[in-house]
């Protein structure tokens, strides 16, 4: 057989998230109050009680409500492609597949939680959900989620974004939510910080304490959160369901697996549904791929640290550059958050998952050179994925080895052209965050007595 994309029918859509905790061989250490260091659950005022008992739970299936599976029919099951073009341009043996997360209307993987994450909210009455937004994408799929189910929405967006991606904003406002740049003069830490700072481009950091802020201030607002936190991750596994369904279909067991990695969701919600083969003996590799910008994994510290820049949001033991981490403003290619999601900092210090880190100038290159291929343009972000299986790919091609090859392709890279623009015009300049910052940013980190 020799087909490009593995289709599932609508029916095969996934009927329940997998909850990795269940089969976890450790504990995940506790999130602490920022305040107090205790042990706590997520800020009830801002988390809906079925999102905090997803974040706790350790049943190892959790069904996804049917007014969630009936928005997923919009765009799920998604397509998985064999990349036979992109493998006869790298001259490798190795079988490439990509899942392809680019056909949601948003563009990337971010309204599988999105979606659910508006519905849960809906369901406990809440009227309003803030958040913060980077590049943009996060924002736009809950504005998205938040139209689909009556929410406002409103969105601290990183300044320095807002101003170059203009066209994110609009997405955003086309789908009903309120665009601000952030830090912005609607919330304390905003005022707090331009005083400070009047010219700072922002950061998610920022940007996250300002949304907080907004939420707690409000009975009828609530907060989300597109990455990072365990409920995230959970809602992102009907990825990697599917992905085994369609691997099945096509035959093949993965010997790699590949995603990039911003706060670690879509990855996680790929590799998961796999990693108790893992546990059982196979040889699965699972490769995080990261910007040389923004190495939480490879050069951070595994310790407990804020969510945010401010200091509001609860702890979590993580891997960390420090709260206070502001990315460089010349950094094109995305995954620009501080800290990993605590589930894959611990599975990374289990040895269990891999990391490597790439400049930005090579993961432009891997993407033209993928896009060229198979057609698709990438997100920055999922070019680090494709930088990584290239490496693999190579790697296979001069060992001779024909090995099976998978990626989650987080999304499309529409409205990241400028970034292209400037990578083909050779404006692009690599960047490596210095071991000196991380040592002092590290200086900033929390005390906590666990
Ligand atoms: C947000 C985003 C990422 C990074 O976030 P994760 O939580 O690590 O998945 C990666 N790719 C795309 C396309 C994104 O929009």
């Amino acid at each position: 057989m020799q087909e490009t994309k593995i289709l599932l029918t609508e029916e095969e859509i996934p009927t329940y998230w997998y909850n990795v905790l269940a089969d976890l061989p450790f504990e995940l250490p506790p999130l602490l109050h920022p305040v107090t260091g205790e042990p706590t659950r997520l800020p009830p005022p801002l988390f809906p009680e079925a999102l905090n008992e997803q974040e706790y739970s350790k049943d190892r299936y959790i069904e996804i409500p049917e007014e969630v599976r009936e928005v997923y029919k919009l765009w799920r099951p998604t397509p998985l492609y064999r990349a036979r073009r992109w493998e006869k341009t790298l001259d490798t043996p190795a079988k490439i597949y990509y899942k392809w997360e680019g056909v949601s209307p948003p563009g990337s993987h971010k309204p599988n939680t999105a979606v659910a994450q508006a519905y849960y909210n809906k369901k406990e009455g809440v009227k309003r959900l803030t958040t913060e937004t980077g590049a943009g994408q996060w924002g736009s799929a809950l504005a998205f989620g938040c139209q689909l189910f009556g929410l406002e929405c409103k969105v601290y967006m990183v300044k320095v974004s807002y101003h170059q991606k203009p066209y994110r904003r609009v997405l955003m406002e086309t789908w009903g939510a309120e665009v601000v740049p952030s830090p912005s003069q609607d919330t304390e830490s905003g005022r707090r910080i331009l005083a400070q700072d009047p010219e700072t481009s922002g950061s998610l950091g920022i940007a996250i304490s300002e949304a907080v802020e907004d939420a707690g201030s409000r009975e009828d607002t609530k907060y989300s959160l597109g990455s990072v936190l365990n409920h995230v991750l959970l809602h992102q596994t009907v990825v990697g369901l599917e992905t085994r369904k369609q691997l099945e279909k096509a035959g093949d067991y993965p010997d790699i697996l590949v995603g990039c990695v911003g706060g670690g969701s879509n990855f996680a919600g790929f590799f998961f549904p796999f990693l108790k083969d893992k546990l059982e003996g196979k040889p699965l590799r699972m490769v995080c791929a990261e910007s040389t910008a923004c190495p939480s994994l490879t050069k951070g510290l595994y310790a407990y640290d804020y969510g945010d820049t401010a200091g509001v949001a609860p702890m979590a033991k993580m891997d960390t550059l420090g709260h206070t981490f502001v990315p460089a403003p010349i950094h094109a290619g995305g995954l620009r958050y501080h800290g990993m999601a605590p589930l894959i900092s611990a599975l990374y210090e289990e040895g269990l998952v891999e990391a490597v880190a790439f400049y930005q100038n090579s993961i432009f290159e891997a993407a033209v050179n993928f896009a060229q291929a198979e057609g698709f343009v990438p997100a920055p972000e999922s070019a680090h994925a494709i930088k990584a299986v290239m490496e693999e790919a190579l790697k296979c091609r001069e060992a001779g080895e024909s090995k099976v090859i998978a990626f989650n392709f987080s999304g499309h890279g529409h409205f990241d052209l400028a970034a292209y623009e400037a990578y083909l015009a050779g404006q692009l300049e690599d960047y490596e965050y210095p071991d000196e910052k991380v040592k002092e940013a590290l200086k900033d980190l929390p005390k906590v007595a666990v």
